[in-house]
């Protein structure tokens, strides 16, 4: 049986989910999911502080702080105990009568429960194939939100194509992945689209930003078009769950590799792993 925290409970998986929670009739929250690897949170502070802050930009103020919420986690992985895998947070604003408008009194609903996944290792080593789709979503893609409706039809698209991930094309522009942050590299330096509303940025991405500062591979944070995909020495994509994942084909054409810098990144994420960072 799997414990869960259930709006300031610990319980087991039974719980009875309020049909008028607005997370649920209009998608109106925020989520993260944070990370576990033998046992210990990686990076978890982080995503909390991006919990708080998605709260923040929809007029939800958290119901904990960072530090409780990682007690929570500790308790979750104690609880269930949970080697690797991955835990999933969620708070809508709350349970109300079904009005756009937001109610007057109603309490965020939080949820949090474990699951357990192994690391990407296949995809991580022999690459993966992408597709390119149409970026349909919101302009505010930098909050965590529950609404995922363009993510997870582009995302179907990829999987009907054989591919693991839909990049995001937005205005000629590569946004980023359904579900992660999109990268090329250029005779030596990373290229990869701005922190700002049109993309979320990945933790996972602030980490690799660190590695390549750590390894002085130059980062740089620009846009870049489907042809710059095309014809970059190297793709790949990123997220809590992905970690680096190569990209060998987008569409039709094999870009061939992992390449080179996408395994100094691999292997300088892997030790920010080992260390706990
Ligand atoms: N972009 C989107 C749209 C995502 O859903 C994710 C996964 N949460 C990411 C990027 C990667 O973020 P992170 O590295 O924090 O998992």
């Amino acid at each position: 049986m799997t414990i869960i925290y259930y709006n300031g409970e610990f319980r087991d998986d039974q719980v009875t989910l309020d049909y008028n929670d607005r997370g649920y009739q209009f998608g109106d929250g925020i989520y993260e999911v944070v990370r576990v690897y033998d046992g210990r949170l990686f990076t978890a502070r982080e995503h909390f502080e991006r919990l708080v802050r998605s709260a923040g930009e929809i007029l939800i103020t958290a119901p904990k702080t960072v530090d409780e919420y990682i007690e929570i986690c500790e308790q979750l992985i104690e609880k269930n105990q949970l080697a690797d895998g991955n835990i999933y947070i969620q708070v809508t604003r709350g349970v109300a009568v079904r009005n756009h408008a937001f109610p007057e009194h109603a309490e965020p609903v939080t949820l949090m429960y474990t699951y357990e996944a192994g690391r990407p290792l296949k995809g991580m080593q022999d690459g993966v194939k992408v597709i390119t789709a149409e970026d349909i979503r919101w302009l505010r893609c930098d909050i965590k939100s529950l609404n995922l409706l363009g993510n997870v039809l582009n995302k179907e698209k990829a999987v009907r194509a054989g591919a693991v991930e839909a990049v995001q094309i937005r205005d000629g522009v590569v946004t980023e992945g359904a579900s992660s942050n999109v990268y090329i590299i250029k005779d030596g330096t990373i290229y990869t689209h701005p922190a700002n509303n049109l993309i979320l940025n990945g933790i996972t991405r602030q980490v690799i930003k660190e590695c390549a500062e750590e390894l002085l591979i130059p980062f740089h944070e620009e846009t870049f078009g489907p042809d710059e995909l095309l014809a970059a020495d190297e793709v790949f994509i990123s997220s809590t769950t992905l970690e680096v994942t190569p990209v060998v084909q987008v569409d039709e054409k094999v870009i061939g590799g992992p390449g080179p810098v996408a395994r100094k990144l691999q292997q300088a994420f892997d030790e920010k792993i080992q260390t706990g960072r």
